[in-house]
């Protein structure tokens, strides 16, 4: 039986879900490529650094990784060392798995100032993506706006409010430490444009605010209902919400001086513009209220005085050359996940930047179905092509086992309870590989 050849782009949890379901299936050779010598994505890059616990679905993809017919092919990257063309040349098909890697602009006067930092940045810095390692955010400052209502929002707010006693077991890079645990911020404010039972954190997530040392979580009473409307939803988000408000009510007999740092929880207020010279002064926020779902300005203005804005409003997919892109939404125009014969997406790169990891999973079964449906094989060169081409443009892939050096190298440099001290420099990650360290 001939084999059917796939290239999967991007080794986080949809590439890696969509291999996993093609890999069990007969004849399939999937080669997972990924521009970083490091797998796993945003398990690696996106994750909160103290959120180990949800990091350890790696060990489920590195099964993957290991079975006899998936290759990881890491340090290629689409556009300078090969192309999509040249990839639907030589794989029956090929699976974009790119995420959604940039930020989604706010739209508001003044968001280029220095100081504000979208959260694909800013949680890309902390947990030592090489893209954003000399990132350098100047955290000497009093007061910091996130802005939005998502668990990546209060992935932040964690990350700056929490003691480092309290990151030790993390892996947070040492720079970041070096940076957050003197600043002397004593104010994070945490805004949504719609209210409390429109927001899109989940309950442990929201309640973990609750639980730092030395950050109180304040809200306003007055915007906290007294009960959730739950009718209409289904039985899932009714209980996500029933569970916020618990915690949000909590919050209420918090004083802003029970804990050195403030989090202000602030809903129905929406940015209007960046203040400052140069760089960020202030954020100037509207009230708003909420008609018919949506957020509507009341145009009552007020200023939050701040030395960082972070932005934590969603994705965007970068786009690639020659690959058919939506740019209201942001991601690969795709139908159900096929976006022309042999070329398909998952996971952010074909629904957008929602749901939990494990989302990704069915996403990931259904785009192998689609595939082992589509594509019967048809005598393409695959690997041994891919091979081919690299050897001639001089690239060197970085495979499993040169990742597995590095992850050996960083856990042996991690120091106390953290599980590794990542590395956030490709050349350094490459010396390690070739022995060179
Ligand atoms: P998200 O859940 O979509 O939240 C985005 C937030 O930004 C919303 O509150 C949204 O408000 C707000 N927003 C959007 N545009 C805005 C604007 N122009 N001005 C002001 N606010 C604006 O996205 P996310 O937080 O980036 O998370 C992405 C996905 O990853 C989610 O599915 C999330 O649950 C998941 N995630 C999970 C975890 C975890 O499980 N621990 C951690 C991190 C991320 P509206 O609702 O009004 O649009």
């Amino acid at each position: 039986m001939p084999t059917l050849h796939v290239a999967i782009i991007g080794s986080g949890p949809a590439g890696y879900y969509t291999a996993e379901a093609l890999a069990k299936r007969g004849n399939v050779h999937v080669d997972i490529i990924d521009r970083l010598p490091t797998p796993f994505g945003l398990i690696r890059g996106g994750v909160a650094p103290d959120h180990q616990s949800i990091k350890q679905v790696y060990r489920r993809y590195e099964k993957t990784a290991l079975s006899d017919n998936v290759r990881f092919a890491g340090h290629v990257e689409i556009g300078r060392d090969v192309s999509i063309a040249e990839l639907r040349e030589l794989y029956d098909a090929v699976v974009l798995a790119t995420g959604a890697g940039e930020e989604r602009p706010l739209g508001i006067p003044g968001e280029n100032k220095a100081g504000v930092i979208g959260s694909a940045a800013f949680v890309g810095w902390y947990n030592s993506h090489p893209d954003f390692a000399e990132l350098a955010p100047n955290l000497n400052i009093p007061s910091v706006a996130v802005i939005g209502n998502g668990n990546v929002a209060v992935d932040v707010v964690r990350v700056l409010a929490k003691t480092e006693q309290e990151m030790a077991a993390s892996d947070l890079a040492a720079y970041a430490a070096e940076t957050i645990h003197p600043a002397p911020i004593r104010d994070i404010h945490m805004f949504g444009r719609r209210g409390p039972m429109e927001a899109s954190f989940t309950p442990k997530e929201l309640g973990e605010l609750g639980e730092m040392t030395r950050c109180v979580a304040l809200v306003d009473a007055d915007q906290i209902p007294e009960t959730v409307d739950t009718e209409g939803l289904e039985p899932k988000e009714a209980n996500v919400r029933v569970k916020n408000l618990e915690h949000l009510k909590a919050f209420i007999p918090n004083q802003p001086e029970d804990k050195p740092v403030r989090l202000h929880i602030t809903f129905y207020a929406r940015p209007v513009e960046v203040l400052g010279d140069a760089k960020v002064e202030a954020l100037r926020m509207e009230k708003t209220r909420v008609e018919a779902g949506q957020c509507v300005g009341t145009g009552e203005i007020y200023d939050i005085p701040c030395g960082l804005v972070v932005p934590c409003i969603g994705y965007r997919t970068a786009p690639i050359k020659g690959v058919p892109f939506d740019e209201w939404s942001g991601r690969f125009l795709n139908e159900d996940g096929l976006i022309a014969s042999g070329l398909y997406a998952v996971g952010w790169a074909r629904r957008g930047p929602t749901g939990t990891i494990g989302t990704n999973r069915p996403d990931g079964i259904g785009i192998a179905e689609k595939i082992l449906t589509e594509m019967p094989p048809s005598g393409k060169r695959g690997r041994e092509g891919l091979d081919e081409l690299l050897v001639e443009r001089s690239v060197k892939i970085a495979t499993f086992q040169d990742w597995k050096k590095i992850e050996a190298a960083e856990m042996a440099a991690a120091k106390g309870a953290a599980p590794r001290s990542k590395f956030a420099d490709i050349d350094e990650m490459m010396r390690i590989v070739r022995g060179q360290a």
